[in-house]
């Protein structure tokens, strides 16, 4: 199936005016389908696998932005390090030390988001607020990992009909965000909040997100 052209322009327009910045999320999607969405002027793109992430950006435009979206190992950092825009999915201080390691033996700092684990389903990654709290006092305590910016949360809610429930989840992660919005360190700069997807972008919105990972609206199902 080929991108949805009219469906990615309406989205656009939509996000705009909401002041939401869009992630195509192009996982398992090939290259083609990436340039089309560029063309028109999308640069910030998705990705869930380090491999796929590494041979894409190989064969696509300099400047587009890569978002890790995945779940990253830290055996595997050192391959997205050199150009990798935005990691969404820190859930250790283990993996956030890695990254900062591996940006600066690249000579750059990585911007990342801390995820929460906010959804009810257990299978889903993602730190608890004890753990965060923990890793924000480390990002402000000499010596602080130096290769890393965190600049805010990302969070999934559970993958249910129960708007009920996908709302209360986005509010528990807005709230936490808005409470850490002030914290102003040469490390820490809350601005970001990673949260909706195709089937809940709009509550996630309604709920105070400024930025939007969607893929199967404009891709099409994945296999
Ligand atoms: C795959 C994925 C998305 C996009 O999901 P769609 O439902 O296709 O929009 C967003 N975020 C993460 C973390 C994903 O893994």
């Amino acid at each position: 199936m080929p991108v949805n052209i009219p469906a990615y322009t309406a989205l656009k327009e939509e996000l705009d005016a909401a002041g939401v910045t869009l992630v195509a999320v192009s996982k398992t999607k090939p290259v083609e389908d990436i340039q089309a969405l560029y063309d028109l002027g999308q640069r910030d793109f998705g990705e869930n696998y380090v491999q796929e992430l590494v041979d894409k950006q190989a064969q696509l435009p300099a400047d587009i932005r890569w978002h890790f979206i995945g779940h990253l190992q830290s055996n595997k950092v050192k391959y997205i390090a050199p150009f990798v825009h935005l990691i969404h999915g820190i859930d250790s201080e283990k993996l956030l030390r890695e990254v900062s390691k591996q940006a600066e033996k690249n000579g750059r700092s990585i911007e990342v988001l801390l995820q929460m684990h906010i959804a009810k389903e257990e299978t889903k990654f993602g730190l608890d607020e004890t753990e965060l709290n923990a890793i924000l006092q480390l990002m402000q305590e000499p010596p602080v990992p130096a290769g890393v910016k965190v600049r805010g949360l990302m969070g999934m809610a559970s993958f249910s009909d129960d708007q009920n429930l996908v709302r209360s989840e986005f509010r528990q992660l807005s709230e936490l965000f808005r409470y850490h919005r002030p914290l102003m360190f040469e490390a820490v700069r809350f601005d970001t909040l990673s949260m909706g997807m195709s089937g809940d972008y709009r509550l996630a919105i309604a709920e105070g997100s400024n930025l939007v990972r969607i893929g199967s609206l404009l891709f099409g199902a994945r296999n």
